[in-house]
């Protein structure tokens, strides 16, 4: 049992009451059921591009870039291409 009154706990201010839509995308918004998702199609355009790309480890089916598993971050509809290919 606390000796804190309730009336002492403090606010947090901390957590985002609206979420930022510009922001990066991150791995963990996989998990977010209310991130909108690509298409099919948009999925595999992005993936297309790239399969060409420099950065492209063929190997992870990865990015040398972002780090990301092309397969799951092309899902996220809000996600970018760090630089700038999609
Ligand atoms: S996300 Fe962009 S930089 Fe990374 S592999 Fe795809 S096209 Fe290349």
């Amino acid at each position: 049992m606390s000796n804190l009154p309730d009336n002492d706990i403090p606010e947090n201010n901390n957590i985002p009451q609206n979420e930022d839509k510009s922001r990066q995308m991150m791995p963990w918004d996989l998990l977010n059921p209310n991130q909108p998702r690509s298409t099919k199609e948009l999925q595999n355009s992005r993936l297309a591009i790239c399969r060409e790309c420099e950065f492209f480890n063929a190997l992870t089916v990865g990015c040398k870039k972002c780090g990301c598993f092309m397969r799951m971050k092309t899902k996220l509809h809000n996600a970018t291409c760090p630089v700038g290919k999609w």
